[in-house]
């Protein structure tokens, strides 16, 4: 009912295969609990009779989120619906573990001033998460950190970490663009490239902790050298440093800056990256065909610069017809991948997998 919004008991019996008696007993005692609502009717399609809906009461619990990047923590307090009711941000004092763990317990005891029933938090960063533990994080230079373990000490919630390619294809899956399809690639362009994957439903965890590597494909053989040396591939033309490297540009933004006002190397350059980008994009859908592919990032402004040249790499590579791939633009904010650190505590929560205090 998360992902699917208000249903009728009819079709959570259809969908869930279980009895009416047993699904009335279940349905009563989350409504007892304050979970869920009973409230409006639909015309069942079947008898043509009312059926009365049940739906999430949102308010009934509220989750602690943080995005963790290089610099910079966001936060937020969401209901049990992934809705945000409360956020804040603030810099990094240092990237030293015991430090941000600080800064996290800070800011989960400032909203709690708001929301003292939070009922779990969820952790997101760039990096190999397995199990709660940070085995690599390239922004905050940690490995080997027992990150949820540490964040459910200093807050006494129960917490789930995550990298967060992954939690926001998770909450883009739950709660976002792709709630309830059974697959979604979801890219993500910037100072990093991310691809996250939902196949048969499920997002897709791999084995490692690294599935979804997707940046270093190669685009093109004579291309510029990327930082693990390979000459053409995709991060080589795509990421933020690699297009601010290639004009020479004071940074992102000021590279942004000289493509919209028309500078022919700079239009050339972000046009070379959206042609990667949609290699990436074209190469993953051939492997996954997906429903829908999702695109956000800080390097989105790209996007806008040469839809032209994602679009020629999508029909370079893409191999059934471009007409059935949707793709589908999400705003960049960093408030929604804090959100979707939240989400991630609703689902660990929900199911069982968050680490606690013993
Ligand atoms: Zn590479």
């Amino acid at each position: 009912m998360l992902v699917h919004g208000p249903t009728s008991r009819a079709e959570i019996a259809a969908r869930r295969q279980l009895s009416r008696p047993t699904l009335s007993r279940i349905a009563r005692q989350l409504v007892d609990d304050g979970l869920l609502a009973e409230g409006g009717t639909e015309l069942r399609s079947t008898t043509g009779r009312p059926s009365e809906l049940l739906h999430v009461h949102g308010a009934a619990r509220h989750f602690f989120g943080v995005k963790l990047t290089g610099d910079h923590l966001y936060a937020v307090v969401t209901d049990l619906t992934a809705e945000v009711v409360a956020s804040l941000d603030t810099p990094l004092r240092s990237a030293a573990v015991a430090e941000v763990v600080g800064q996290i317990a800070e800011a989960a005891s400032t909203l709690r001033a708001a929301f003292p029933d939070l009922t779990a938090a969820g952790v997101t960063l760039a990096g190999t998460v397995r199990s709660g533990v940070v085995h690599g994080s390239a922004y905050l230079h940690w490995s080997g950190v027992p990150l949820a373990g540490l964040v459910a000490e200093a807050t006494g919630l129960p917490t789930a970490v995550d990298n967060d390619v992954q939690a926001l294809t998770a909450a883009e899956h739950w709660f976002g663009a792709g709630a309830g399809l059974r697959s979604l690639v979801l890219i993500t362009i910037g100072v990093g490239i991310g691809c996250g994957l939902v196949l048969n439903g499920e997002l897709v965890e791999g084995a490692h902790g690294t599935v979804g590597r997707a940046a270093h494909l190669v685009v093109d053989q004579s291309g510029p050298v990327c930082d693990l040396g390979h000459r053409g591939c995709a991060a080589s033309y795509l990421l933020n440093e690699s297009i601010v490297r290639a004009l020479g540009a004071t940074d992102y933004a000021d590279a942004v800056a000289r493509a919209q006002a028309g500078d022919p190397a700079a239009r050339r350059v972000f046009g070379d990256a959206g042609f990667a980008l949609g290699i990436i994009i074209g190469t993953v859908a051939n492997l996954v065909d997906p429903r829908k592919v999702l695109l956000t990032g800080d390097g989105l402004p790209l996007y806008e610069l040469a839809a032209d040249r994602v679009r020629d790499g999508i029909a370079k590579s893409y191999e059934p017809d471009p007409a059935q791939l949707d793709l589908g633009v999400r705003a960049f904010d960093f408030g929604e991948w804090a959100r979707s650190g939240a989400a991630l505590a609703i689902r660990a929560a929900l199911t069982g997998r968050t680490v606690s205090l013993r």
